[in-house]
């Protein structure tokens, strides 16, 4: 045989064996025979390498390690789908659904893997690119991690669409878990607390090598790209073609009775997978329909995921403290005798509200049943009467504020107290963390502990403080040496060209999740813009409620709101979206301006933001590369050496007519 034919056969032989074990669970070589062919087609590629060619299994290992992940845009969004935990709610999705649609619709079910969202995509037949879900607009580029499943393939049959994406989960089987956390205990090393956790972690190692010992798997439920088919059940069945990983437990239902036999069945047998489930998907199977159904910000409306009932335990509760929030709002936390509940071990539960622990009688010193479903925070649904100490009092909350002292209030139409004191550290603290964390301006190496330390330094007092920073102010703090105080400023710096989306939902309005902010970005463009707009304006908008529009209104009609703001403005944090937002026309792009002399109808740094939000840059001093100097009146040397150095000038009149659009 010709070395060409062996290593075509090698490959198309361990593709199969792959297949047989990856996908259809039936292998039929053991390990030793397959690790021989995998180095006879190593061997033999070492000694053509002429022959080597991308989509080779031998191929899934990547080479050095990576510096870091790039990010990627979703070439459509990846939602989260809204959950159900009963057959009511099943109804009401059901009773939603049919307000839309007319003709009659079919659901298909699925089973809910316990894992990690992936998008792949496939070009020329060829897998291109895996990302990670991210915030569901924005993910990590995580292929060379990808490629290292063996399910997954390389690239798909000739038969294939050349282009195409499809979407799944990475996850491990539960044997496979406990197997590998063995080795890790033996090791040394720390234990996983669950599957999804070390599935997550997995994907993020930046050393490819690392990743090829963590039993990754994947299951692919949705495809993209394609006309045809146009039912998701049909698109299921290209992909099981195609040798994608498809879940074979599923099912087409015609109606909600037929999906809650799906649901119930597998609630019963789901012990019996290889793999954890916690609940079932439902579908609208009609393409066309599901277009009809469309999205809201967060979730599909066509489509909802069934939630098996928690896991529960029983515990002691030692105490209760109280958490103030960034926004001020007050959450009793029940402080736990340490307990394990489905795959890790809970000290703290949430409990909501002090109406909440009137309703259920929650006392310090009761036998609580807590609960956890799925990645959701461990709560406290109970108490056990019968052992309940007879000295017991009833919980009574606090009226001051744990962390400042200030009289807490709690206004008629809500269920939380809040401490009102802006200053109040934790808030100040939770504010800030929440315009650096990575959904918001991820500001690197600014953790919790430094922002703490800024604070009590005094060299912040808000997020806005945050870009007037000095490495001489730095350097002095505990634990800050050149290179991290460097590195801080460099994180900070970047950040002031994130997308405004971003900054819309690092600012913390109230009830402005990554969702909000990302259809306010679309409409708006500019924060200036945002700020300007009054209730009814963004009311008018599809997926804006009137709590986001007040609460929009709020935030900028606030003072010291929009002292922060003026702080970032004048840092040049950007102010409007990358691509002028809407109606403003890009007629500076590339450009790079100077600025020089008073203006008649802005400050500097208006006219610096009306350039940059078309297209522009603006720089302190002139130079040969300087595109434009707008001058004002009396300018100064900067003119003059415009004109030595030919740079061109352009006069207020002149930027005025460009900036209102009359320049033709
Ligand atoms: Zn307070």
């Amino acid at each position: 045989m010709n070395p060409q034919s062996e290593i075509e056969r090698l490959r198309r032989e361990i593709e199969r064996h792959d297949r047989l074990y990856y996908i259809e669970a039936q292998p039929e070589i053991s390990d030793a025979e397959y690790d021989a062919l995998m180095r006879r087609l190593i061997e033999l590629e070492k000694e053509y390498p002429e022959l080597l060619t991308v989509d080779s299994p031998s191929q899934r290992v990547g080479g050095a390690p990576l510096e870091g992940f790039k990010s990627v845009a979703h070439s459509q969004r990846m939602l989260s789908l809204a959950n159900a935990y009963s057959f009511e709610e099943l109804e009401d999705f059901d009773r939603r659904v049919r307000e839309t649609l007319e003709a009659p619709y079919g659901y298909f079910c699925e089973l809910k893997i316990d894992g990690v969202a992936i998008a792949l995509r496939y070009r020329s037949r060829l897998l291109e690119l895996g990302i990670t879900r991210g915030d569901g607009s924005v993910g990590d580029d995580v292929t060379t991690n990808l490629r290292t499943i063996r399910g997954i393939p390389l690239r798909a049959p000739e038969f294939a669409p050349p282009d195409f994406e499809v979407r799944g989960e990475v996850y491990m089987q539960t044997d496979d878990f406990l197997k590998m956390n063995e080795e890790r205990e033996l090791a040394g090393e720390n234990k996983f607390a669950n599957p999804r956790n070390s599935t997550a972690g997995s994907l993020k190692l930046l050393n490819t090598k690392e990743v090829t010992k963590r039993p990754l798997r994947a299951f692919i439920y949705d495809l993209r790209g394609v006309e045809n088919p146009t039912l998701h059940s049909e698109c299921l069945n290209l992909m099981e073609e195609l040798g994608l990983p498809v879940n074979k437990n599923r099912r087409l239902c015609g109606d909600l009775r037929e999906v809650w036999d799906f649901c119930e069945e597998w609630h019963d047998k789901r012990h019996a997978l290889p793999y954890e489930i916690d609940g079932v998907v439902l579908k609208i199977d009609s393409l066309p329909q599901r277009g009809a159904l469309g999205s809201t910000a967060k979730s599909p409306r066509w489509a909802i995921a069934y939630k098996f009932p928690a896991q529960q335990a029983k515990t002691l509760l030692k105490g209760i403290t109280l958490q103030v929030g960034r926004m001020g709002y007050i959450t009793p936390v029940a402080e736990l005798e340490p307990v394990y509940l489905a795959g890790s071990t809970i000290k703290r539960a949430t409990l909501h509200n002090e109406d909440e622990i009137a309703r259920k009688d929650i006392r310090v010193g009761d036998t609580v049943i807590i609960e956890k479903g799925g990645d959701v925070i461990p709560k406290v649904t109970s108490v056990d009467l019968g052992e309940r100490p007879e000295d017991s009092t009833p919980f009574i909350m606090p009226g001051i504020c744990p962390a400042c002292g200030a009289k807490l209030v709690r206004e008629a139409d809500e269920v939380m107290r809040r401490c009102p004191n802006v200053a109040c550290p934790p808030q100040r603290l939770g504010r800030i963390k929440h315009f650096a964390s990575r959904g918001g301006m991820d500001i690197e190496g600014l953790g919790e502990s430094t922002v703490q330390q800024l604070l009590d330094s005094g060299l912040i007092s808000d997020f806005g403080d945050l870009y007037y920073l000095t490495k001489a102010q730095l350097l002095p703090l505990e634990r800050m040496a050149e290179k991290s105080a460097e590195n801080l400023l460099q994180g900070i710096d970047s950040s002031k060209d994130r997308t405004l989306d971003r900054l819309i939902y690092a600012l913390g309005i109230k009830l402005v999740g990554a969702g909000a902010a990302r259809i306010l970005n679309e409409r708006f463009g500019n924060i200036d813009e945002l700020a300007k707009a009054d209730v009814e304006k963004l009311e008018a908008i599809d997926e804006i409620g009137p709590g986001i529009a007040q609460s929009v209104v709020d935030f900028f009609a606030n003072p010291s709101n929009r002292k922060v703001l003026e702080k970032l403005r004048k840092a040049g944090v950007r102010f409007s979206a990358e691509k002028g937002g809407g109606e403003v026309e890009m007629v500076f792009e590339g450009m790079t301006f100077v600025l020089t002399g008073a203006l008649e109808n802005f400050t500097r740094e208006e006219a610096a933001e009306l350039i940059r939000a078309r297209g522009g840059k603006v720089v302190s001093s002139v130079s040969k590369k300087t595109s434009m100097v707008l001058v004002g009146e009396n300018p100064g040397s900067k003119h003059r050496k415009a004109v030595e150095l030919g740079v061109k000038v352009m006069e207020e009149g002149e930027f005025v007519k460009i900036i209102e659009g009359r320049n033709e």
